[in-house]
């Protein structure tokens, strides 16, 4: 099988952008260096967090934000190509566009993610959820999103005893949490 992993694209990570715009009262104009296929490249960086967005290589995209938890601001990109709110874009050189990794259909790297890693908490949460429903459309992302991480959790069919539905939901919520932790974490540590 043919896996185009994430990890070979060219991206942008929100964090380091927002990173660098804070240093720069919330406007910038800079290059800025990233990794492709294991090489630095340059990618020239604009991006405005009062106005709301962010052009890479001179390609806009707006930025959007959301309210978490703690009350701190999080920033996001938008997709230009979905819609879809995402923190790291990567960009299809052959027709010289940025989009979400769903869009460029690359695999994520939860099946190498650690422990240590969000993402892998909030994979084994939605692997639970499949043992209820098959068919849950469900993605770690989809995680940070959620003020209460059992939003996610599948309804219980009919055919389930009551005992083992809750058992499967305390699974759930207790990896979730975990994940939720690590992720509060990277936040803090980015002080967004
Ligand atoms: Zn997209």
């Amino acid at each position: 099988m043919n896996y185009r992993t994430a990890e070979k694209h060219l991206r942008v990570d929100l964090k380091s952008v927002i990173k660098l715009v804070k240093a720069h009262s919330n406007h910038c104009y800079m290059e800025y260096n990233e990794y492709y296929n294991g090489q630095k490249i340059m990618v020239f960086v604009e991006a405005d967090l009062n106005q709301r967005y962010c052009k890479l290589n001179g390609k806009l995209i707006e930025l959007t934000t959301t309210l978490c938890n703690y009350g701190s601001i999080r920033y996001w990109f938008t997709c230009p190509v979905c819609g879809g709110r995402c923190r790291v874009i990567y960009w299809q050189g052959q027709y010289d566009y940025w989009a979400c990794r769903k869009c460029l259909k690359l695999v994520y790297r939860s099946q190498q993610a650690t422990k240590s890693d969000f993402v892998f908490w909030y994979d084994k949460a939605i692997k639970v959820a499949h043992i209820i429903d098959s068919n849950l459309n469900a993605e770690p992302m989809d995680f940070l999103f959620c003020s209460h991480l059992w939003w996610l959790f599948p309804d219980k069919p009919k055919y389930m005893k009551l005992a083992k539905y809750e058992r499967l939901r305390n699974q759930f919520c207790k990896y979730a949490e975990i994940g939720q932790q690590l992720d509060q974490k990277e936040l803090s540590r980015l002080k967004l």
